[in-house]
């Protein structure tokens, strides 16, 4: 039977280093709590900077056979770990409801999306491909072909635990890279238990290494500037990002990065208001709002403000709020109580300026980093949360009256991940997707992940894609071979 305690049993807490588990090389741990409860789950091995270089150590000395690997067969490892995220879907959703907090419902829903990450770049595996063309004097010919980029280092965050793992993981599989995974500390069990999966699916050894740490920066920065890897590949904020980038610059690694985001949602009054509802309580409450893709600020045109504002309110006050694991819930707790404290700081200040609170507007009390799903009105463009990524339950809403200032306030950040436009006018929803200073656009649609589709950001949300036949690019370089007949 699935219970609680089996499914965190049944991870192997140590480190995976040249396709062995290991415990830190000093015995260290930390421990992951369960933050609906704030009780510990358990400890994981904690790695050191040498255990970090060990997992290098492995990535290299892997990395040749790696690349001679046959796509087929690095493609078939990765339709097997599909195949069998799929049978365990449910194990692995306890998992990560109990680590990271989001309902169960989500949680299934991720191991899914997760899985479908291998689905896609299994199928990408084989799809490699370069060319052949006669030079403009008639005699040269441009030969191009594609090469994995070596050894990758992956960094990934606690909201998605598993397919922000696989988004980097899959790509780098069927490219032929051998990679240093280093899971965010909040979340590393689904990580874990993903690269039990991924050797049982056939992955030779020291291709896919994992370390588990409490010291992000003291274990990864080393790597990243030891110069024999070649690329690395971070999702999370981008205050790190840009460190990152800068240790990166040393030996002028190959990046990927999905960084914050600060998504405008804009409804017109012609748009479907149950479909506008319907779309921002997915953009906003999908991931309890801790997604880098969530609405962050909604901007509702004068005609249709009040009765938005009225619809969401009694929506989101209507919301179950629970513990993941329990029936029915829908608002599960933030990731811990320094995320509650910046989800409250952010809503206090917006109130102090003026906003209007219709519903929510604090902490909950007891155990847990419970946040009450929030609306406010009425909000200031100087509020810090219009700025700022909220990570949380909570939708502001400003009204406009034009199109041109609604693009405008849109605009008006030095993000750009994603924009959400309802419109039923086609040329306007258009045009205005063509406006937006984001990468993606949801188009009366207030979902836009998805393993076939490009996704990554403009501005300082980010560099790169990830899905679609582009993100196995990401870990490839391409070779010019020069000949002459
Ligand atoms: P969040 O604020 O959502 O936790 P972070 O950017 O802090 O986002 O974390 C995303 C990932 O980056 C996590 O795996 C975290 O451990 C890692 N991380 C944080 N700081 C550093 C750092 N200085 N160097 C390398 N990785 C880091």
């Amino acid at each position: 039977a699935v219970t609680e305690s089996s499914v965190v049993e049944a991870v192997t807490k140590q480190l995976f280093i040249g396709g062995k588990w290991t415990p830190a090389s000093n015995g260290a741990t930390f421990a992951v709590h369960d933050p609906a409860t704030g009780q510990v789950l358990c400890e994981v091995a904690d790695a050191s900077p040498e255990d970090g270089k060990a997992a290098l150590d492995a990535a290299v000395s892997a990395q040749a056979e790696w690349a001679a690997h046959p796509p087929r067969e690095r493609g078939e490892i990765l339709r097997r770990a599909y195949e069998a995220l799929l049978a365990r879907q449910e194990e692995l959703a306890l998992l990560m409801t109990l680590e990271m907090g989001k309902p169960l419902a989500e949680s299934r829903g991720e191991v899914s999306y997760a899985a479908e990450f291998f689905r896609w770049f299994a199928e990408e595996a084989v799809r490699i491909d370069g060319g052949y063309a006669v030079a403009p004097n008639g005699v040269g010919r441009v030969l191009v072909t594609k090469q994995p980029v070596g050894p990758s280092l992956l960094i990934t965050p606690w909201n998605f635990p598993m397919a922000m793992g696989t988004r980097k993981i899959g790509p780098a599989v069927a490219a032929g890279c051998t990679m240093v995974v280093k899971p965010a500390e909040q979340t590393p069990l689904s990580m874990l238990a993903l690269a039990q999966i991924l050797a049982d699916a056939g992955l030779p050894e020291g291709v896919l290494n994992v370390v588990t740490t409490s010291d992000a920066g003291g274990v990864m920065e080393p790597l990243i500037r030891d110069g024999r890897a070649r690329k690395l590949s971070f999702t999370g904020s981008t205050a790190v990002g840009r460190k990152l980038l800068e240790q990166c610059a040393d030996k002028v690694l190959r990046t990927s990065m999905e960084l914050g985001g600060n998504a405008p949602f804009l409804v017109f009054d012609d748009a479907d208001l149950d479909a506008a509802v319907e779309g921002a309580m997915q953009a906003k409450m999908r991931n309890i709002g801790e997604a880098c893709t969530a609405a962050n600020r909604f901007y509702v045109q004068r005609g249709i403000a009040d009765e938005f504002a009225r619809r969401l309110t009694e929506r989101m006050s209507a919301l179950p709020i629970g513990r993941g694991t329990e029936d029915g819930v829908v608002v599960g707790p933030l990731i811990d109580q320094a995320a509650v404290e910046k989800v409250d700081t952010l809503v206090q200040d917006a109130a102090r300026r003026g906003a209007e609170v219709l519903t929510g507007g604090s902490a909950i009390d007891g155990p847990g980093h419970f946040y009450q799903p929030t609306v406010l009105t009425d909000v200031p463009t100087d509020a810090l949360l219009a700025r700022e990524e909220i990570f949380g339950p909570v939708a502001p809403i400003s009204v406009f009256d034009t199109e041109e200032e609604a693009v405008a306030a849109a605009n008006d950040t030095e993000y750009g991940l994603v924009g959400y436009v309802y419109t039923s006018d086609v040329k306007r929803a258009l045009r205005v997707s063509e406006r937006l200073e984001t990468g993606m656009v949801g188009l009366n649609q207030g979902i836009v992940s998805n393993p076939a589709a490009p996704f990554g950001g403009v501005k300082q949300s980010g560099l790169g894609r990830e899905g679609g036949t582009v993100g196995i690019d990401e870990f490839l370089e391409t070779k010019y071979i020069a000949v002459s007949l």
